[in-house]
């Protein structure tokens, strides 16, 4: 692999004293970042040299809740307007994920893959459904992952809703994926045992899951109380809430993702906190779904590591960043929310992801990944650590991806895919996709 100089931008390390460097240059080799110097300190470089000028240098983004299989929904008119979030997903996702064909499952997570590399997001944490396509769904999609040099922790989402035979198969799913990444060891792909959420999952399937993912040592990542009718249905038919059903069977630890938490009280917060269980805010999705909004103010203050996820809304994570400081505003008051959330993005993200990956995301520092994001920002007011957080939020936000390198390749370069893919022919061919899968919807 060729060692790539980049010189001349103002690099935002994202390291624990937020410094931000002029004046510095950083030296990727395999896969890692292996030097970070002043100008000119490097000499004798003879690899590929990258001029960020005009540019600032950031850690490749990491979106730590995803549905790479929502892709063919775009522009899909047939779905009934739904009044309340059961019949978005009766309506929608539960009619389209059935119908999803292991081509479909590849071409979705390809276009997202690709979408991503152009965005600056270098990692993705996705949560995968396709019931008429379940065995080897995962393997499906790793294959999108190697080919666009991006990273990912992929899990098969476990329901009862469309029969045991699908449950088993899901389960199984999960099982074969998780043991294959263990034993590789690889660096760009892992893992995690997918749930759906917890009303349509039996205590049957809870106790399956936990029986296996003991075996497996492994985190878990399911949709918890997105609804409120997440915890109707759990207080109802279960005497308790969904995250104490959880508990009960062993499915919260440091590794467990919990996506959305919008309607958990003070009692579950607790729990969350002391199993020390992630939660993904996805505030886009709460409003396009209109099932509130997860309160993080509240949440970080209960000693939750809270991350920021996209729900499929999009794989742009900086407008997602911009658009839970809205919604957190929208919540309390304008005054409160900027750290909370700055730091699901910016901080937590790599925090939670680094459960995963050892470590090695989410900060340019020494020894690290060589995940990196150029984006083009010449700064109308000073930048620096105590103010990097603001130029983020309100302006970086705004601006170009330029350049997206992940473990030392570069995937995007002045804004054009380096990958051996044919961008509008695999458009072309999930478009054909699309069609079939609308005709069959
Ligand atoms: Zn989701």
């Amino acid at each position: 692999m060729e060692s790539i100089l980049i010189k001349n931008g103002i690099i935002l390390t994202g390291n624990p004293q937020q410094a931000v460097l002029y004046g510095h240059e950083l030296l990727l080799e395999n896969g890692k970042i292996s030097k970070i110097a002043a100008k000119g300190e490097i000499k004798n470089f003879n690899g590929k040299e990258i001029d960020a000028s005009g540019k600032v240098v950031m850690p490749g983004f990491i979106n730590v809740h995803h549905h790479f299989y929502s892709t063919l929904v775009r522009g899909l008119g047939k779905a009934a307007p739904s009044k309340n979030f059961n019949e978005v997903l009766e309506n929608l996702w539960w009619r389209l994920d059935k119908k999803l064909l292991m081509e479909d499952v590849y071409y979705s997570a390809l276009i997202s893959a690709i979408d991503a590399a152009k965005h600056g997001t270098t990692t993705v944490i996705d949560h995968h459904a396709s019931p008429g396509a379940i065995l080897g769904s995962l393997n499906e999609i790793a294959k999108t992952i190697k080919l666009t040099g991006i990273r990912a922790n992929l899990c098969y989402e476990v329901t009862d809703r469309d029969g045991e035979c699908k449950t088993l198969d899901g389960i199984k799913e999960n099982v074969q994926w998780l043991e294959k990444v263990q034993a590789e060891k690889n660096e760009f792909l892992k893992g995690l045992f997918g749930m759906h959420a917890a009303f349509t999952l039996s205590d049957k399937t809870l106790e399956s899951i936990m029986v296996e993912g003991e075996k497996l040592d492994c985190g878990y990542h399911i949709h918890v109380a997105e609804a409120a009718s997440d915890e109707e249905f759990s207080h109802k038919h279960f005497g308790k809430s969904v995250v104490e059903r959880l508990r009960e069977f062993n499915l919260l630890n440091d590794k467990t993702i919990a996506a959305h938490c919008v309607h958990v009280d003070e009692e579950e917060m607790e729990i969350l906190s002391f199993k020390k269980v992630a939660v993904a805010h996805n505030p886009q999705s709460n409003q396009n779904n209109a099932v509130g909004i997860a309160d993080v103010v509240k949440l970080v203050g209960k000693g939750i590591l809270v991350g920021l996820g996209t729900d499929a809304m999009t794989i742009n994570m900086l407008e997602e960043l911009r658009v839970g400081l809205w919604a957190q505003h929208l919540k309390h008051d304008p005054s409160q929310g900027f750290m909370e959330i700055a730091n699901t993005l910016l901080r937590n993200n790599a925090v939670i992801a680094n459960r995963y990956w050892d470590n090695q995301l989410g900060m340019l520092s020494e020894g690290k990944a060589a995940d990196v994001v150029l984006i083009d920002y010449y700064p109308p007011t000073p930048l620096d650590a105590n103010t990097w957080l603001g130029h983020v939020i309100f302006g970086i936000s705004q601006s170009t991806v330029d350049t997206t390198i992940c473990g030392g390749k570069i995937l995007y370069q002045n804004k054009k895919l380096m990958l051996d893919i044919d961008e509008a022919a695999v458009a072309a061919k999930s478009r054909e996709c699309a069609v079939k899968l609308w005709d069959r919807f």
